[in-house]
């Protein structure tokens, strides 16, 4: 077994000037990158912090009291990140998820989602406006948010055994209160509610049968994460990866499950349905998904870009620098110019990480890099 090596040099730190192109690239929505695939989702970081450690995402050893997060003032503020979402709709972006660290902890974002519940999409419809979370302070935060305007909630949840569930967020939080969080989104009608589970080979596969059976009929969609190379202070190793088929395995032996179409394209899960008596998908039994970042790259569908909390746009989880935004907002740029800024951004980019990863021999898909935390950019 190889050791694990964690890096400590800090990716923040390192940004790349946005293209401000002489011509004005017209927001109609018909923008493409170099791969042809077109702008559709934003991820918004509103915070590096969390009150969860978990392993795979942001372990104690470097997140800790003398970790540097951003200091407030770096952090760009609800107005800015609606201006700036703006004009990523105006690109095309019909999807935006918030997302952190643990964006719960960020101070009164129900303002946030408020201003951004208002906006509409290029067809005039409204956005679907989403949060990812560990469920933490959920049940507290439920009713505001769905008063604000948010439609729907992913709860990030790692397993149902309560020692299981306490090693992995490494805070010893308990499974009962992510579960009353998820109750509370369920009453105040914050769905359909995904619930995500990152599958870590050794930690907790023996998981996967008690959550596909606790959500099981109950509406809630599970996802399996594979546990990806995000970052470089995980010390992510092959060999921790479960594949996706395996877990699809795993539970087709004991709950029966036949494929679904893709929900909509650059859908990042593989929909697969519980089927009934008749041997057939059976709705009321719902589904689960599966999104297979490591073995199953979907870099040719991907359409999204992700705007960290001090306003850096990366376009790829795995890219190694951001395009700076935040002084182009701070230094007086019109909407014209960020606009541009942005489109000339997405035109430009390549990026298709885990294809070529995927396109390497075996041994050397473990590579280290001087990736950016997931924790800072938004998974
Ligand atoms: N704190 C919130 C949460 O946990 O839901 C939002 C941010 S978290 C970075 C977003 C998602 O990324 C979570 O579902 C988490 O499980 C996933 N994630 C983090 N590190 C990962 C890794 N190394 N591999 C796969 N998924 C990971
Ligand atoms: Fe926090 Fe989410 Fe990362 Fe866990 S996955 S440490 S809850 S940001
Ligand atoms: Fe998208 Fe990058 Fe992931 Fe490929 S590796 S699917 S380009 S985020």
């Amino acid at each position: 077994m190889s050791e694990r090596v964690i890096p400590l040099i800090d990716q923040r730190l390192s940004a790349l000037l946005p293209p401000v192109p002489r011509q004005p690239i017209t927001a109609d929505g018909l923008l493409h990158d170099q791969l042809g695939r077109p702008l559709r989702d934003l991820r918004i970081s509103v915070t590096d912090r969390c009150n969860f450690r978990c392993s795979y995402c942001m372990p104690k050893e470097v997140f800790n009291k003398d970790y540097p997060y951003l200091p407030h003032s770096a952090l760009l503020t609800f107005e800015e990140i609606t201006r700036l979402t703006r004009q990523f709709i105006a690109h095309g972006v019909r999807k935006v998820r918030l997302t952190g660290g643990e964006p719960l902890l960020r101070k009164n974002l129900e303002i946030l989602v408020e201003q951004l519940a208002k906006l509409q999409t290029l067809d005039g419809q409204p956005l679907d406006l989403t949060l990812t979370t560990n469920g933490s302070l959920l049940k507290r935060k439920a009713q505001v948010l769905k008063d604000a305007g948010l439609k729907r909630v992913t709860v990030s949840l790692d397993g149902l055994n309560d020692d299981v569930f306490r090693q992995m967020n490494d805070v010893d939080f308990p499974v009962a209160d992510v579960l009353e969080g998820i109750e509370a989104a369920r009453q105040v009608g914050l769905g359909p509610i995904k619930v995500n589970m990152v599958v870590k080979k050794g930690t907790n596969e023996d998981q996967i049968l008690p959550m596909a059976r606790h959500f099981r009929g109950t509406g809630i969609v599970l996802r399996f994460i594979e546990y990806m190379d995000v970052g470089a202070t995980n010390g992510w190793r092959m060999d921790e990866v479960m594949p996706s088929r395996d877990v699809m395995q795993h539970i087709h032996q004991q709950m029966p499950l036949v494929p679904l179409e893709a929900s909509a394209p650059g859908e990042t899960a593989e929909r697969w349905g519980y089927v009934g008596d008749d041997g057939q998908y059976d709705p009321s039994l719902g589904e689960v998904g599966f999104i297979s970042s490591v073995t199953q790259a979907f870099c040719r569908d991907c359409n999204r870009a992700r705007l960290s909390t001090e306003g850096k746009v990366y376009l790829c989880l795995f890219a190694t620098q951001g395009y700076e935004l935040r002084e182009l907002l701070r230094g007086g740029a019109n909407d014209e110019t960020l606009s541009s800024a942005i489109g000339a951004i997405w035109q430009g980019r390549a990026d298709r990480y885990s294809e070529i990863r995927a396109l390497l021999p075996a041994d050397q898909q473990q590579q280290s890099g001087r990736r950016i935390e997931m924790s800072y950019i938004g998974g």
